[in-house]
């Protein structure tokens, strides 16, 4: 065992190492916690998984008496298969999630003591509203007076702190009816067999703190308790860890074994969940409540020394820091590119083009990431990549036609088509809802059963109740389509999102700003297509090229554009595994690395976003989104912004973010100095530059010192116009865990 443990630890510093063997019990015989603090790229899920393997080879705990937590499910996996590589063990079965799977999985054990049904479902954040809506409705609540995205918002603070609704404390009449309702939600959720996110982690707290047994049992079954992403806990996780780790007060001797040894890793520059309840606050109280030995891990392991540089610069730009060092073996390596777009359209052939000259110089596609700060940003980054025919994936979110309001949005315009496609018909006849339930929407499907005609067709025919409500909705959907007989497709579209009530219903919810957003691209896409597709103003008429033939029936722009959107929705899916680009959030980029980076949209407004830049905290919170899209970069890193670009339906002008004035010229390569000087040194002409100031741009600059293949040979640089298509199989978009949208408006 000797040799094999040791082999362990042959890959690791001499800090990395201290931190996977420093001992789990001290002298007195308790429990002894940790504390790894340290930056981007050091090696702390690498120490983290290496001391559950090392704790497990030299026998101080099996592998059942293991709990590690991981901030997303993919994180999991990957713990999961590095660790059969160190050890000749079954891991399956250890508990090794992330904290709302771990406690999904608790609540299922033990479903009965939980006081939940064996097939309790889970609500998404969608789901819940629904489901509060319904509430409200049900109570006749003014839902003018208690908009129900503020209960949404009300209830999930409330748990995210560990309160139910009896527990509160309410000040004012107003704080004391939405105590109320949401005790009422609780008893709806519990009638229907339902939990939300936040009440996983609740009601498995819950099950801790009240059932001595199952408690003792854990307590005693887990002596070691792993946590990455420390940064990134709230309030009740951090308890829901206390207790059961036995350092609950009160708690502490309950257990005959004993408290646990707590194993965290983290970096308070990377705390970028403060909007969901995250609290950096928690590493210092569990520095004083668990009074932790403490690594901190100094060397970076991931990133080449410009892109390091760059990272570091940017972060002590921020004053609310623990303070920390990085620094690196790696050499200076490539600088950091810098590409001033004209456009967004600019922008994205631009890294089309980066993208191939570094696949053909052997990268992989799976090593190339695209980050943006909003998920409506991939749009037009998915068609560049769709049209260059490069396979791309997204993660953390759904490719942009696939999204679940861009689905209802083209189900509405599918039935101005085709009144008769049953399935949007079914997918929107109440959504948003519009008092539609199961029974008419039963009569409906029956009445078409009979009738063997469309459901659209058959509610016309339906009487009483259900019949009014359906021939409602087949109204607007006829006026709609008469309204719009005469638009262009871009007006169409921006009427039907208006007027089916998407727009409205998106913003009421809690996280539904992002999908507004995403309803507004949709414009922006169909404006798009009639440029590239050739269709003019009357293109009612128009023939598809070649389809001049007689007795071919022209097709409408809308037909069109819808066909486009399910192809561009199915068809370039990269299939797991196969080797595509990928495109995420910044959010959903924490914990992962890649060879290539490109972090797009650097605008004012957008990154760091609107919505932070009035308050020192917000901002920060982005510089430290910005610190982690630096640091996922291992060897070239490419930032890039335009001078303008449509977003929520306008075009905007947007001076380039901060953050680039925060880097070291030193590690900066810009592919378009001019544009600097221009923009920053007070002109602010937006369209100032030309077609051939683009060209110029690809001139070498300020970097004859660099071996730079990438520069060369750029003349012909328009934006691919014929559709390409890659692979055929359309399969299903893998999501991460808790993909955090754009923007949450807490
Ligand atoms: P983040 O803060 O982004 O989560 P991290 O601190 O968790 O980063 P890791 O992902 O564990 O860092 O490690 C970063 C990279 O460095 C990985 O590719 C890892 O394999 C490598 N690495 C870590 N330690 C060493 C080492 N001692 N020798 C060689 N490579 C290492
Ligand atoms: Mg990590």
């Amino acid at each position: 065992i000797g040799t094999m443990h040791s082999d362990l630890l042959l890959n690791l510093n001499p800090e990395q190492r201290e931190a996977v063997t420093l001992p789990p019990v001290n002298p007195n015989g308790q429990a002894q916690s940790a504390l790894i603090l340290a930056g981007a790229g050091s090696g702390k899920t690498r120490v983290l998984t290496t001391r559950i393997a090392w704790l497990i080879q030299t026998g101080q705990v099996s592998p059942i008496g293991v709990l590690a937590v991981t901030f997303t499910n993919k994180a999991a996996k990957e713990m999961i298969v590095r660790l059969s590589a160190m050890l000749p063990i079954n891991t399956r079965g250890m508990w090794i999630g992330t904290f709302h799977g771990l406690c999904n999985r608790l609540l299922r054990a033990h479903h009965k003591d939980a006081g939940l049904p064996s097939t309790f479902q889970i609500l998404d954040t969608q789901d819940q509203l629904s489901a509060i809506k319904r509430l409200l409705k049900g109570l006749k609540v003014d839902d003018e007076k208690y908009p129900p995205k503020q209960l949404q918002y009300f209830i999930a603070h409330a748990k995210e702190r560990g309160q139910r609704a009896r527990e509160l404390s309410v000040g004012d009449d107003f704080q004391a009816k939405m105590a109320q309702l949401y005790e009422a939600y609780d008893a709806q959720c519990q009638r229907e067999g339902v939990v939300d996110f936040a009440e996983l982690l609740l009601r498995s707290y819950e099950l801790l703190k009240h059932n001595e047994s199952i408690r003792t049992h854990y307590q005693e079954r887990f002596r070691h308790i792993l946590i990455d992403e420390f940064q990134d806990t709230n309030a009740l996780q951090y308890a829901w860890l206390k207790l059961l780790s036995g350092h609950e007060a009160g708690q502490v001797n309950v257990s005959s074994a004993g408290s646990s040894a707590v194993f965290a890793v983290g970096d308070d520059d990377q705390s970028i969940y403060a909007f969901r309840g995250a609290d950096v606050e928690n590493m210092r109280l569990y520095e004083n409540q668990y009074h932790p030995m403490m690594v901190k891990l100094e060397q970076n392991y991931r990133s080449h020394g410009h892109i390091l540089d760059t990272a570091n610069f940017l972060i002590s730009n921020n004053t609310d820091r623990l303070g920390k060092n990085l620094r690196t073996d790696a050499g200076h390596g490539e600088p950091v590119r810098i590409y001033d777009a004209p456009s967004d359209h600019a922008e994205a052939a631009w890294l089309v083009d980066e993208i191939k000259a570094l696949v053909s110089s052997g990268i992989k596609r799976t090593e190339i990431a695209l980050l943006y700060r909003s998920n409506a940003q991939s749009r037009i980054i998915e068609h560049a990549l769709f049209s260059a025919a490069i396979p791309y994936r997204v993660y953390g979110g759904l490719r942009f036609f696939e999204r679940a309001e861009i689905k209802h949005a083209l189900a509405y315009m599918r039935l101005l088509e085709n009144p008769n496609d049953d399935t949007s018909f079914s997918r929107v006849v109440n959504f948003p809802t519009r008092g539609i339930g199961a029974r008419s929407i039963e009569a409906v499907q029956d009445a078409a059963r009979v009738q063997q005609c469309s459901l659209y067709l058959a509610a016309s025919t339906l009487d009483g109740k259900s019949g009014a409500s359906l021939s409602g909705f087949v109204r607007l959907v006829d006026h709609m389509r008469e309204a719009t007989r005469h638009n262009t497709l871009p007006e169409t579209v921006e009427f039907v999102i208006q007027n089916s009530g998407l727009i409205q219903h998106y913003l009421s919810e809690r996280e539904g700003q992002d999908r507004v957003e995403n309803l507004q691209e949709l414009i922006n896409a169909a404006t798009a297509f009639i440029a590239e597709e050739g269709y003019g103003q009357d293109a009612a008429a128009a023939l598809l090229p070649g389809e001049g033939a007689p007795g071919v029936v022209a097709v409408s722009p809308l037909a069109a554009f819808l066909s486009h959107a399910s192809l561009e929705a199915g068809d370039n899916q990269a299939q797991a595994g196969q080797d595509a680009v990928q495109l995420m959030t910044v959010h959903s980029a924490k914990g992962l690395e890649f060879t290539a980076v490109f972090i797009t949209g650097l605008e004012e407004g957008l990154f760091p976003h609107e919505n932070s830049v009035n308050e020192q905290n917000g901002l920060e919170e982005e510089r430290r989104l910005m610190y982690v899209a630096i640091t996922r970069a291992k060897e070239r890193l490419y930032l890039s912004h335009t001078q303008s670009r449509m977003l929520h339906g306008q075009v905007r002008y947007n001076m380039p973010s901060r953050f680039l004035e925060e880097l070291p010229s030193d590690s900066l390569k810009w592919l378009t100095p001019k544009a600097k000087e221009a923009r920053w040194g007070g002109s602010s002409s937006g369209g100032g530059r030309t077609g051939s100031a683009w060209q110029d741009g690809y001139t070498r600059q300020r970097d004859s010192e660099t071996n730079d293949f990438f520069d060369s040979g750029r003349e012909n640089r328009q934006p691919a116009k014929q559709i390409g298509r890659v692979g055929s199989a359309s399969t299903t978009v893998k999501r991460m865990a808790s993909p955090p949208r754009g923007n949450y408006p807490f």
